[in-house]
Formats: structure tokens, sequence, C-alpha cells
């Protein structure tokens, strides 16, 4: 695969029409091309094993696309005698094929799908008990604070926020019964990062499962199991189903009593991905190498023309030098992905750029092939409150865009006439 040095993106937009090269013309080197060589070398055989592995023929057919098993029982020889599957619940041939991919795709031994992103982590906590302490940051996805001080708080688990882009505040809310540290990274929307390498050594001399919710990056830009995670979750919802038509939520294990508990709690609990949603995912796979260099491609390309844009005060993208951890974005991932977050002043402002928008829709969710937008204050982090977006640094004038994988002038012809009016 070529490395970013020998790519030039500012080829991609040569072709531009006359319309269009108003708007190109400020997008320059703005985005570092990066140097990503360590993490790079896991995507060696990424794409071969995102079309491979759990994605074999039929045996029976040879049938290429895996068969969608929409049955809820199997019938059994004699008692005590089936053929390896008893009841959908508990597993079903086309879960496990998916289950087999996105292991290998994360690295990890073994994963567990679940009915959405938030059913994943819901099932994660239940190995954990009344009276564990889990460390998490500050800034998640606003589902997850949700579930746990008003779900799980309720069964006696503690939680303490921290910001964990220092790795050393994580170390500091270590108390002796903590189990876990959770983090995102980037986060949303102000696409802070953690430092997963560090937080992982923090982990280790506590005795700490770190869980990493991989889900902005994917495992094509970001390979927590090899910075020391112990487990990675996914709401396949996004990247990695990739064309918004189906909820879904991934577990990836490291360690076998892992990967056995939460078999045990698909088949206790039940909250477990259907056939067809998982065969939407498989195929959602096959494509992600593709996708995802196109989407960073045409991330980076937004980001470049945000920054230059006069009427935008301020751009969050890992991507653009001035993100005060460039650095450790170039070290941990392997592109920087499609989610950058502009502050554009005031809400009236907000207000009338997502009204002129006619490519990019407004829209709550992220990762799907086509450009989305959304207003963090007012819909992922309405629940928050004023105060608390305050003490995260969500602002009214804040738009958070997904970049698709359209035609990237047409993104930015779009963005530039919305921007223009306001
Ligand atoms: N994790 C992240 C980072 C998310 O953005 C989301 C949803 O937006 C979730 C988890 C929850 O996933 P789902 O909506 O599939 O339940």
């Amino acid at each position: 695969m070529l490395s970013r040095h020998h790519r030039s993106y500012s080829k991609d937009v040569e072709s531009t029409t006359t319309d269009s090269m108003l708007t190109l013309e400020s997008v320059s080197a703005g985005c570092s091309e990066g140097n990503f060589v360590p993490a790079r070398k896991a995507l060696r055989d990424f794409a071969t094993r995102a079309i491979h592995v759990g994605q074999e023929p039929d045996d029976e057919t040879g049938a290429v696309a895996a068969p969608i098993y929409a049955t809820s029982t199997y019938v059994q020889r004699e008692l005590g005698a089936n053929k390896q599957y008893e009841y959908a619940r508990v597993s079903n041939p086309t879960r496990n094929r998916l289950e087999r991919n996105l292991a290998s795709l994360e690295g990890g031994i073994a994963s567990r799908l679940f009915a959405s992103g938030m059913a994943a982590i819901n099932a994660l906590c239940t190995m954990y008990k009344s009276g564990d302490h889990v460390v998490c940051g500050r800034n998640l996805y606003g589902g997850v604070p949700r579930l746990f001080n008003n779900v799980l708080a309720g069964y006696g688990m503690e939680f303490t926020y921290v910001d964990t882009s220092d790795a050393r505040n994580v170390e500091c809310a270590i108390r002796t019964r903590t189990r876990m540290v959770y983090v995102e990274t980037p986060t949303n929307p102000l696409m802070e990062l953690s430092d997963l390498a560090a937080i992982s050594n923090v982990c280790r001399s506590s005795k700490v499962d770190l869980v990493v919710d991989n889900t902005f990056m994917s495992p094509y830009f970001q390979q927590p199991i090899a910075l020391g995670a112990d487990m990675v979750v996914h709401s396949t919802t996004k990247f990695l189903n990739g064309h918004s038509d189906g909820l879904g939520g991934a577990v990836v294990c490291t360690k076998p009593e892992h990967a056995e508990r939460l078999g045990f709690v698909q088949k206790a609990a039940g909250a477990i991905l259907s056939p067809f949603e998982c065969w939407l995912v498989l195929r959602g796979v096959k494509t992600l190498a593709v996708r995802m260099e196109q989407h960073d491609r045409n991330g980076r390309l937004v980001a470049d023309f945000l920054s230059h844009h006069k009427k935008v005060k301020k751009v969050y993208y890992p991507g653009l030098s001035d993100h005060p951890q460039h650095d450790l974005a170039m070290r941990q991932m392997n592109g920087f992905g499609a989610v950058i977050t502009f502050d554009i002043g005031e809400l009236s402002n907000a207000q009338s750029m997502v009204k002129r928008l006619r490519v990019c829709s407004l829209g709550e969710s992220l990762g799907g092939v086509e450009t989305l937008i959304s207003h963090p204050a007012t819909m992922t982090h309405a629940a928050v409150g004023e105060n608390g977006r305050r003490e995260i640094g969500i602002t009214e004038g804040m738009l958070r865009i997904s970049v698709g994988i359209e035609n990237v002038e047409d993104i930015i012809v779009d963005l530039n006439q919305a921007l223009e009016a306001i």
C-alpha cells in the first residue's frame, strides 16, 4: 500500500469546475500528509481480511455472499446431538461470521455482537458488579453517561469522569475498586485525543481493564488492541456498516474469559444482532478500506477548506497541524478520518447555515457514505445542559460534520454557499 508520503491530495482537486475553483483554491497544505509508519503496518492485509475472514463462500452452495440464516431454531438429530447450533439467541452462522471478521480487523481473539452500540456497552458493563468503579472520559458520546448515571449507577456501579487527554488524570482517578477505564478517542464533538499506549500502561500497572470505543476511527485508522486495550467497543451503526441502514454494536475481546462471559450475556440477556443486520455489516466491511480512504481524503480537504474560510472561527480536526494533539494523531492513528467540528459563532449562524445546505444533510449519526451535519448543542449534547456544555467547551455556533464519500467538490461548494449566506 502506498504511504501517504507518495500521495498528493492537491491532485484530488485539479479537475474542479470554474465555479468550485473559487472554493477549492483555498484547499492547501493545512493538513499534514502524515507519517503513520508504526500503525500503518497493521493495515498490510486489512482489506483482504475484511473481504475474506468470516466471508468464506458457503460450504453447501458455493454462494460468494454469506447466507442470511433467518431461523429461530435448528433441528437436532437426536437428544443431545445438534449440528453445533441450537437456538438463534445463542448463536447464528451469519452472526458468527461477522464476529470472526471484526475480531480479525481489530486484532482481538473474538467479538460479540449486540443489537446496538449501546446494547454492546451495556452488555460489557454487566461483567462488572455493584461497588465496582469505572474511570471514564468526561466527553463521551451522550448515550454512555446516560447509561452509566441513570441506569448502572442504580445497580451500585460508580463512575468518575476525567479529562483522559492526559493519562495522569486517569492514574489519579484510579481507586482500589476501579475495574475499568473507558475511553473514546477522538471525542465527540471536540475531537480531543487520548494517548492509548500511556493509558494502557496505567491500566496494566493497576490491573484495570482498558476499554476503547473505536467507532469514530474504525479499525482501519486506529488499532486500540495493538496499543494495549483489553476490549474494543463499536457502534457498527457508523463506519463499519457505512451505509446508514442499520443499528448494531460489537465488543472485541482479547481475553478468553471476557469472550466467554459476553457469549453468556448474549444468551442470558438476549440483546443480540439479527442475522439480517449482521449481513448488512458483513457487506459493509467489505468496502471499509476503500471507504475509509475516501472519507479521510475528503475529510482532509473539507477541514482545509473550513480552516481557511473567513466565517469559520475554529476547526477541530486532528489532521490540522494546529490541532494540539496532532503529533499524537500521527503516532496513534493511520489517518485522520472524516469527523470535523467547526465553530461559526452564533446559534443563528448555525441555524441559517444548515437550512441552506443541499448536498449535506442535517441529521444525527455519522460514518455513512453521505455527508451529515449535526448541531451538538441542540442534538447530541442537548441532554448535557447549558452548564455541562460550557464546561466541556461546546458552543451554540458549533456544527459537526461527518464527511461522506460524495464528490468532495460538491461537498465543499455546498458548504461554501451556505457559509457565504450567513
Ligand atoms: N459510541 C459512539 C462513539 C457513538 O457515536 C454512538 C452513537 O452515536 C454509540 C456509541 C452508540 O451506538 P448506537 O447508536 O449504535 O447504539
